[in-house]
């Protein structure tokens, strides 16, 4: 047993410096990082009372420290609890397109080459539902290589999922330009995940994993075959929500 687990943390240390040495990748290049939602639409609430805007923000401020240490450049869609609607008295389903469509708008105008979504999952009628998981458009080979890399790394460096990344037809990805991907970085309504979402820590650690992700893709060697796409559980998520406005969860 100790053997293996000693074996396990040189493979880990060595994938480490894999990446580092990677790294190259990602510098110059100008990423929109997107901290879902906040402002109008708090998103969805844990058991501790923690609004889902909160452990986004936290978890792309991570995200925007460990892509900018390489040399990229970053691009927020806010800083604080805020969103971009105009605060005219609009139904709420409008005022949230409206935010949804100026942070692409954002992230064009600074010439992003990669927008990255960051949201957490919520399934309250299953609190033992678990696991990060990133979501691309159905259809863009691009979105699908960079969640398929993200998915890999987030499965490595954090142990703890088995989800596949998966094509599902969502507003943010369906009109984004540039290559997109939409990270459910885990589930809000399992009480331990839950936890883990609030220590800074694991905010780290999640951070690094979507660095990872994203410095292998840039790299081109996403590790593709490890990690097939769901393709049936796809299509008929994109049957279900064609035509729809769709956030992400
Ligand atoms: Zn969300």
């Amino acid at each position: 047993m100790a053997g293996l687990y000693i074996s396990r943390a040189v493979d880990s240390v060595i994938e480490s410096r894999r990446v580092s040495a990677m790294s190259w990748s990602v510098a110059g290049k100008i990423i929109a990082v997107d901290p879902g939602h906040g402002g109008i639409d708090p998103g969805s609430k844990g058991n501790t009372g923690v609004e889902e805007e909160e452990i986004t923000l936290a978890v792309s401020e991570k995200l925007k420290d460990t892509l900018t240490g390489a040399g990229a450049i970053v691009v927020m869609t806010r800083e604080s609890d805020m969103d971009l609607s105009d605060p005219n008295g609009s139904r709420l389903i409008t005022r949230k397109r409206q935010d949804l469509s100026r942070r692409l708008e954002l992230a064009e105008k600074n010439g992003a080459d990669l927008y990255l979504s960051v949201h957490v999952n919520c399934f309250k009628s299953g609190p033992g539902e678990h696991g990060a998981q990133v979501f691309y458009q159905p259809g863009s080979e691009e979105g699908k290589q960079l969640a398929e890399s993200m998915q890999a790394e987030m499965a490595r460096v954090l142990g703890n999922t088995t989800r596949k990344a998966k094509a599902v037809d969502y507003y943010t990805t369906r009109n984004s330009k540039m290559p997109a991907a939409i990270v459910e970085v885990g589930f809000i309504s399992n009480p331990k995940e839950e936890k883990q979402m609030l220590d800074s820590e694991y905010q780290r650690k999640l951070a690094y994993a979507m660095y990872c992700g994203v410095v292998k893709y840039f790299a081109g060697s996403a590790t593709a075959t490890n990690n097939p796409v769901d393709r049936d559980g796809a299509l008929e998520t994109f049957m279900e929500n064609e035509g729809q406005v769709l956030d992400a969860p």
